[in-house]
């Protein structure tokens, strides 16, 4: 069977090549002689998850003084296209769009092949989105840090990928939702993956993560599908001779990375300690969605009140916290547990929403008229140009404005507030990154 090809484009020094290369790890340059292959480009094997496809390297693409494509390289780069299942656009964001890319930009948007543009050298993960978000005028969708050299971003960005290649060749599905658990020693985590599991409601596949030796569980509710990140792991733990600070830290560290979201399960006996506030920083740190899940519940002794001061206490611990949605369970007697995967369906939801910008910018002028943001000792006046959300997951906006000293964190943290109250967000963190002009 032939491979799915992904062609690159874009113009020289770009770090095609650089991208190419790590894409196909140390993979032999292969020269196909399949039908339906060009013979004269090469082509790298590469794979993503469970996917395998050809990558090829169009060359770069050079223009004549009227901006105009050297016509064989058009051509070239033409039958590239005419055999890729998806394009993929590489532009510098350390240079941000140039006349070329707009070319390119033009010319692709008049093909048929979907194309995904790979913002390159963008090293640092905040700079980057905004070094990002200045292609959106090229036209082609979402701009997608990445960098070629250090690797930051390429995950993201080949989970996108791989929606683009033909189906047949699909295990992993990027639809499915990944869940982390992730809580103290002793909380009750494996009895809560335990009671998700329960009899015949589920079905308990354990695949090989391939990139590490982890399995996952996989649960069906209603149609949809939860991978239970890294659990097997936290299950395996009563066997395995390590610490168990070793298991609560890092293991939970690296299921959270892996979350859409994060169940942080606390043990309603003790209440929330410090070990839980560590983890909940993680969450944040993240970026991942979470809910707040309170276990044992039937072993509290309780009247009608004890759950709203129960949830007070939690959540003033927990205050940074306070979009997360908060639930009572007992992973023993199983009460409410059903009741977490609607709210799980809920913060993936509102983990990948995006916002039109002019909702965003009348929220922030509607929240400019109530609170004007403050003069500084020196009598400066901040000033909020506008703003735009340049990406989900979650959800990010960046601020233009005159110089972002000016805004201090109680006028920051009044605008999240009011992003929330109108836009609401629930059940997810959201970005906001404060940009001056140059
Ligand atoms: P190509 O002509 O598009 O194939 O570009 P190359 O892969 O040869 O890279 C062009 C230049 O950009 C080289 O000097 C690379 O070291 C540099 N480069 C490529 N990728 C990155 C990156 O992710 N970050 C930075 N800072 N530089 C990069
Ligand atoms: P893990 O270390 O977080 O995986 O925790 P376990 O699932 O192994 O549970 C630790 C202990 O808490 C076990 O003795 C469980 O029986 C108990 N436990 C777990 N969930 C509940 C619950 O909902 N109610 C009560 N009363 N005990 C629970």
């Amino acid at each position: 069977m032939t491979l799915p090809i992904v062609a690159v484009i874009g113009r020289p020094n770009v770090g095609k090549s650089t991208l190419v290369n790590r894409l196909a790890k140390n993979r032999q340059a292969i020269v196909h002689d399949e039908p339906g292959i060009t013979r004269d480009r090469v082509y790298r094997q590469a794979f993503w998850r469970t996917h395998d496809f050809l990558v090829v390297d169009t060359g770069g693409l050079v223009f004549n003084d009227n901006t105009e494509f050297l016509p064989l390289i058009r051509e070239q780069a033409m039958t590239a296209l005419s055999e890729a299942s998806v394009a993929v656009f590489v532009v510098d964001g350390q240079l941000g769009p140039t006349t070329g890319d707009y070319e390119i930009g033009n010319w692709l948007r008049q093909q048929k092949v979907p194309v995904l543009l790979a913002v390159n050298k963008c090293e640092s993960p905040e700079h980057g989105l905004i070094q990002a978000a200045q292609f959106w005028e090229l036209g082609l969708g979402e701009p997608y840090p990445i960098s070629g050299i250090h690797g930051n971003g390429t995950g993201e960005f080949l989970d996108k990928l791989i929606l683009h290649l033909p189906s047949s060749n699909k295990m992993f599905d990027p639809e499915e939702i990944n869940v982390s658990i992730v809580g103290r020693p002793n909380v009750g985590k494996s009895s809560l993956l335990n009671a998700f599991l329960g009899e015949k409601r589920a079905i308990v596949s354990p695949i090989a993560g391939t990139t590490r030796d982890v399995i996952d569980t996989i649960v069906e509710r209603k149609g949809k599908v939860y991978r239970l990140v890294d659990t097997a792991g936290i299950r395996r733990k009563k066997n395995v001779e390590y610490g168990a600070e070793f298991f609560s830290i890092n293991r939970a560290f690296k299921a959270i990375r892996r979350a859409d979201v994060v169940l942080l399960v606390i043990d309603a006996i003790d209440g929330v300690t410090e070990q839980d506030i560590k983890l909940a920083d993680r969450i944040i740190d993240e970026g991942r969605s979470a809910i707040i899940v309170v276990n044992k519940w039937d072993a509290v002794e309780k009247d009608a009140y004890t759950i709203y001061s129960y949830k007070k206490n939690v959540m003033n611990r927990l205050y940074f916290m306070e979009w997360a949605n908060l639930i009572f369970i007992s992973a023993k007697s199983g009460q409410r547990i059903e009741k977490i995967f609607p709210l799980v369906d809920i913060a993936v939801k509102e983990h990948r929403r995006r916002i039109n910008t002019s909702i965003i910018n009348e929220v922030l002028e509607e929240a400019i008229r109530w609170h004007s943001p403050p003069t500084t000792r020196q009598g400066k006046q901040g000033k909020i140009y506008y703003g735009t959300q340049v990406s989900n997951q979650p959800p990010t906006i960046v601020l233009f404005v005159n110089d972002p000293k000016r805004f201090n964190d109680n006028y920051r943290r009044y605008i999240e507030g009011q992003f929330r109250q109108q836009i609401g967000f629930s059940g997810t963190p959201i970005r906001l990154l404060w940009k001056g002009k140059k």
